[in-house]
């Protein structure tokens, strides 16, 4: 029993110091980084520490080769603490098998209570034995039961838990790569397999043949595998301490750089690229283009359609500009709508033109958004290197200059930068700061166009066109300062302005203007402001103007994609008795199928298609084909851009209901009203020959 003893103990003493130092230095690191998985294995360590110390207590120490009651108390923590040990283990590993839902098990508290409880219970019968047999041979087998008991489970229990655990490991370690983990999945493989030298220990004891030699040198690499463990579990931890600084950092520099809508580099990031680029095409003697794009009326689709689909659309841009264009060309966003582009290592300047073109057709196909189908254009601006500019913020400056030289014509277009550009721009800076003070300084005005009703031979109405009286440029048309308005957000004030005036100029004309219909034009986002039926009625009280002899004409728009919205205002404001007008009908970006969803009365079939009445063939298929349908829906007619009697008479012929256009009466100002009135007082026919005549 001497020389057992002096073996084993030592071998003990290792094995326990080394597991409360290693639950020692994972306390402190638990502290520091509050990581689950460490306290949990700081519990596990520390229980097996105990494990060591109460088992030697209970068979080396107190019996000296008999076993007596207490030491039965001792075999009972011992084993507690053993199994409990394991619970533990199993619950620090799962935690890092994992995070949230796929934590292999989700509250494993209970598991090492359960282990510590049924681990206790164990030592029942060792206890019960040493109590029952006082003394002799009897005390001397229930010892060897003792370690039996002591050793066998546990190993069993261990041995593959420590398995899975080191499984668990190497699972996690597919996706990170670091000797740390490789070093613990291993550790704890060998000392799973370790554990079952324990249950040979425990046979051996079993059939009484002691083997000291065999048990302590079974304990020394007991302690020697623990420390590779600590040392694994260490060197894991600070990598993945690194690792998480490492991300972190790459996800700020992301931030920083990178747009967070679409993830595109922002402007920052583009300028860098930009002047990368730049040095590398002076060293080179090659060209690059820079790209401003801007997407056409986003605002409109933004404030109509929510915040959540202007979003969604601006990814689904992102995403078409990148597929334009060659995996070396960056795309960017500077906010809003708006994107740039950089195009590298060209050869000629025109192949800068076709990418762009490219650009824009890849946007024309629709969208398809929350099951609506979205049609956008885009205005895209470009400059060149070296021709435009020879810096970075140059060659923005110009490509953003171009932009708006392309939404100027009209947009969905490009423009190639030219200096003239630049003075426009300025130009146009002043336009808008005088736009804002326009309706406070009172400088717009409406002229008339009078609208003919072909089946009453009559005027029956006028069509209210703005005008603004620029100070220093005299008088400007709409299309000169109407995009503009809606760009710096003025739509709204200035539809509210016209429908109150128009109103009170046709009602200024007495009682000679009673039943004379007022159409007025309202701005794509109209139908989409919440109180507009309110101001319309409103706006028809404070006047005394009769909203049924008042119509509203809208453009087809993608305003009118939010079916519900647009249904709601439509419905309120034929309450009214207001109505309704399609303007510009046919080259909209809207499906047939509004015709039926919304309560519309009129179709006005766009200029374009009058005007080439009469200019060759097929000329009359569209004017013919929208007039039978509008009919068939019960839909009323009109033609606008009247400009020849041949146009008027094909019209007659065809039963349009309505038109308008020069040739019957250009817009005038409304103190020529009442003249022009007296003049067809006898009809079209008359207006027509008096026409003829002079
Ligand atoms: P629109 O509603 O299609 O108005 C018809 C335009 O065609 C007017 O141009 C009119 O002067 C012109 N026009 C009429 N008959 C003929 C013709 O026989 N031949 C030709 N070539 N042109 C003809 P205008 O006044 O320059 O207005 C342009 C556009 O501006 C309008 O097109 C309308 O969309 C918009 N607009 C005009 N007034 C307002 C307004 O008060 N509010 C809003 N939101 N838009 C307006
Ligand atoms: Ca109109
Ligand atoms: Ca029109």
């Amino acid at each position: 029993m001497e020389s057992f003893e002096r073996m084993i103990v030592p071998a003990l003493l290792i094995a326990a110091g080394g597991s409360f130092l290693l639950a020692g230095i994972l306390r402190l690191l638990h502290h520091l980084y509050r990581r689950r998985h460490l306290a949990e294995w700081s519990w596990s360590w520390f229980c097996q520490g105990i494990y060591v110390l109460a088992g030697g207590m209970a068979c080396v120490v107190l019996p000296e080769g008999k076993f007596s009651w207490y030491s039965g108390v001792f075999l009972a923590v011992a084993l507690g603490a053993g199994f409990c040990q394991v619970g533990w283990l199993l619950s620090g590993a799962s935690e890092i098998s994992g995070k949230g839902d796929h934590r292999f098990l989700s509250d494993t508290r209970w598991l090492a209570v359960i282990l510590a409880l049924s681990g206790a219970v164990l030592a029942l019968p060792a206890v019960l034995a040493g109590m029952a047999l006082p003394g002799g041979a009897a005390t001397s087998l229930a010892w060897w039961w003792a370690i039996f008991l002591l050793l066998a489970p546990r190993a069993l229990l261990a041995g593959p838990a420590f398995a899975v655990t080191a499984l668990w490991m190497w699972r996690v370690q597919a996706q990170h790569h670091g000797i740390g983990r490789r070093l613990l999945g291993l550790g704890f493989l060998v000392y799973g397999l370790h554990q079952l030298q324990y249950f040979i220990i425990a046979l051996l004891a079993f059939s009484r043949r002691p083997a000291e030699l065999y048990g302590a040198s079974v304990g020394f690499v007991d302690g020697l595998l623990q420390f590779v463990v600590g040392l694994g579990i260490v060197i894991w931890f600070l990598e993945e301490e690194r690792e998480e600084v490492v991300r972190a950092s790459q996800r700020i520099e992301h931030l920083a750089y990178h747009d967070s809508l679409t993830g595109l580099p922002n402007r920052k990031l583009f300028l860098d690229r930009l002047s990368q680029e730049l040095a590398a095409s002076r060293r080179r003697g090659s060209q690059l283009a820079v790209m401003f794009l801007d997407v056409d009326r986003f605002k409109v689709i933004n404030d109509s359609l929510g915040h959540g689909f202007g979003d969604e659309l601006l990814t689904g841009v992102a995403r078409r500009l990148r597929q334009s264009v060659r995996q070396a060309d960056t795309v960017g966003r500077l906010g809003g709508d708006e994107f740039v582009l950089l195009i590298a290592d060209l050869k000629r300047s025109e192949d800068a033109q076709a990418v762009a073109e490219k650009i824009l057709t890849g946007l024309r196909r629709p969208f398809q958004l929350h099951g609506h189908q979205i049609y956008v254009s885009a205005s895209l601006g470009i400059s060149l290197y070296p021709s435009d500019g020879s810096d970075a913020e140059q060659l923005l400056k110009h490509a953003d200059t171009a932009m708006y030289g392309a939404k100027d014509d009209g947009r969905d277009t490009l423009q190639v930068y030219n200096p003239m550009m630049s003075a426009r721009a300025l130009e146009r800076l002043d336009l808008e700061s005088d736009l804002r003070r326009a309706l406070a300084s009172e400088e717009f005005d409406f002229y008339f166009q009078p609208v003919f009703d072909l089946e009453r031979d009559a005027v029956d109405g006028v069509e209210a066109l703005i005008r603004w009286h620029h100070p220093g440029r005299g008088m400007l048309p709409p299309r000169d300062f109407l995009s503009l308005a809606e760009t710096i957000g003025m739509s709204h004030e200035l539809d509210l302005w016209v429908l109150e005036t128009a109103c009170r100029r046709i009602r200024d004309l007495g009682p000679g203007a009673a039943g004379l219909r007022l159409a007025v034009n309202l701005s794509a986002r109209a139908f989409h402001h919440p109180r507009l039926p309110r101001l319309v009625e409103q706006a028809c009280l404070r006047t005394g103007f009769d909203p049924t002899c008042l119509e509203l004409e809208v453009t087809e728009n993608l305003a009118m994609q939010n079916v519900e919205v647009t249904l709601t205002a439509l419905r309120a404001l034929k309450q009214l008795g207001v109505r309704i007008s399609i303007d510009d009908f046919g080259v909209g970006y809207s499906s047939l199928s509004y015709l039926r969803t919304f309560p519309i009365d009129t179709v006005k079939i766009d200029q374009s298609f009058i005007r080439s009445i009469g200019s060759g063939n097929g000329d009359k298929a569209i004017p013919r084909a929208v007039i039978v349908m509008a009919r068939s829906l019960q839909l009323e007619v009109i033609a606008e851009g009247v400009e020849t009697e041949e146009q008027l008479r094909f019209l007659e012929q065809e039963g349009c209901h309505r038109v308008q256009g020069f040739f019957l009466g250009r817009p005038m100002p409304w103190r020529q009203w009442e003249s022009f009135a007296e003049r067809t007082r006898d009809g079209l026919q008359q207006l027509v020959r008096s026409l003829a005549e002079g």
